[in-house]
């Protein structure tokens, strides 16, 4: 039992009005809403509290999103420590090109690593707002979804026991490797998937950003990104064979493939340094509708991957949290069932929107190496449009920046 969770003993024969399964950024937001509203919840997670700590992965929250973790009480830290980014630049035949899009669409993004975002909100809910939490929990089980007696059993770690524990909602928060959505009636939901074909080779890199913003190389050899973390981490991304082996990328081989893709006339060099994270990502995305049944509503990557191509998967995890956790309040404290019954609904508009512009993203970032000519030359004539129309220019800074009046 983690000793700075106090409020774990006989779970078996407690009821919570709310499980949430998964403590990453969605469930450990909808747990702190439902906290800060006086309600009781238990959050199940597989890992330790310090492996979620550390896990790496997103870095680019949208201003929307802040604001959202800022009124609900969950982004002190963020604002002090979180830098603040107004442009990206994109880097092809040979040449940068400045994207401004602050002064395109008046927003901008906030860069921010994810392990400090979930350390931020574990402690929040944990240690401030003393809410319940199991870490290390195995072989998760929903029950009785469509009854009225729904349940969540795990197996101890400490005993090896099967616990039960009653509730009236499951919130499935528990990512794309997880049991939740495979607990939605199969004759209920479909899954639309999709597959780019391509593979990603993921970098983390104990070096200092090469550039103060986003770098997309949009290059024949293949895309290569580079994001900017902290002063002394910075991610960079290199396309490769889905599938491929990360250790078919030594560290050589790695650093003159950024060299070269994100080479560009007056550019400053390329920062190398030890590289501490080296996978490969296979691009691919999906989408459960509907994101509930039952009792069981799903956030976050449960419900719907997007590849990191547009940095978008934890955003419209965060989006799917603060929808499902003023929902269950309003559910739970008022009556109200209207949140709920649009949950799914409201959450699917913004997925799709940003599903679709990572399709759009994605021919612009690969269609260069392609290896057909026609393809490559759409793909110059799309980058030539961002740089020469105002209307184009604009449109892409909305859809980067998540800012549409209504989705
Ligand atoms: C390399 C990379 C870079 C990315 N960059 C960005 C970016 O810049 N911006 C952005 O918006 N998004 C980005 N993303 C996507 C983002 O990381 C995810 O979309 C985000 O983590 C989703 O949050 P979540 O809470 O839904 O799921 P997760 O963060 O996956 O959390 C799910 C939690 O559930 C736990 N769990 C799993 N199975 C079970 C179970 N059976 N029972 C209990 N618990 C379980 C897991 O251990 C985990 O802690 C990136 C992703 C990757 C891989």
């Amino acid at each position: 039992m983690d000793e700075r969770s106090p409020r774990l003993d006989s779970l078996s024969s407690r009821r919570f009005p709310v499980v949430v399964v998964g403590a990453g950024p969605a469930g450990l937001t909808v747990g702190n809403i439902l906290r800060a509203a006086g309600l009781e919840c238990l959050v199940l997670e597989t890992e330790s509290r310090e492996v979620i700590e550390r896990r790496p992965r997103a870095g680019v929250i949208e201003e929307w999103a802040v604001r959202g973790l800022e009124r609900r009480g969950l982004a002190r830290n963020l604002l002090e420590r979180a830098g603040l980014h107004t442009a990206c630049e994109f880097r092809f035949g040979g040449e940068r090109y400045r994207f401004s899009y602050r002064e395109l669409a008046g927003s901008h993004h906030w860069v921010y690593p994810q392990p400090s975002l979930v350390t931020d909100l574990v402690r929040e809910y944990a240690d401030v707002r003393r809410g319940a939490v199991r870490f290390g929990v195995r072989d998760v089980r929903l029950h009785d979804l469509d009854g009225g007696r729904p349940s969540v059993s795990y197996v101890c770690p400490e005993t090896g026991r099967r616990e039960v524990v009653a509730c009236d909602f499951v919130a499935g928060c528990d990512g794309a490797r997880g049991v939740t959505r495979a607990a939605l009636a199969p004759e209920r939901v479909r899954v639309a998937r999709h597959d780019y074909g391509i593979g990603w080779l993921a970098l983390l890199a104990e070096a200092p950003p090469s550039a103060d913003c986003v770098l997309f190389g949009c290059h024949p050899d293949g895309f290569a990104g580079q994001m900017p973390r902290s002063p002394e981490v910075t991610r960079y991304y290199l396309q490769c064979p889905p599938g491929d082996d990360p250790d078919a990328w030594p560290h050589e081989r790695v650093w003159a493939e950024l060299r070269r893709r994100l080479g560009a006339a007056g550019a400053a060099p390329i920062a190398e340094g030890r590289l501490i994270e080296k996978r490969v990502l296979d691009m691919h995305d999906y989408v459960t509708e509907p994101m509930a049944s039952g009792r069981l509503f799903l956030a976050g990557d449960a419900a719907h991957l997007v590849a990191p191509i547009a940095a978008k998967g934890m955003n419209l995890a965060l989006h799917d949290a603060f929808l499902l956790g003023d929902a269950l309040v309003a559910r739970l404290a008022e009556g109200d069932d209207s949140g709920l019954a649009g949950y799914s609904q409201e959450c699917l508009r913004r997925v799709w929107d940003y599903q679709e512009f990572s399709q759009w993203l994605s021919e612009l970032y690969h269609g260069s190496a392609a290896g057909d000519p026609f393809r490559a030359g759409t793909t110059a004539a799309r980058l030539r449009r961002l740089f020469s129309s105002p209307a184009a220019a604009a449109a892409f800074a909305e859809q980067y920046l998540g800012t549409a009046a209504r989705y």
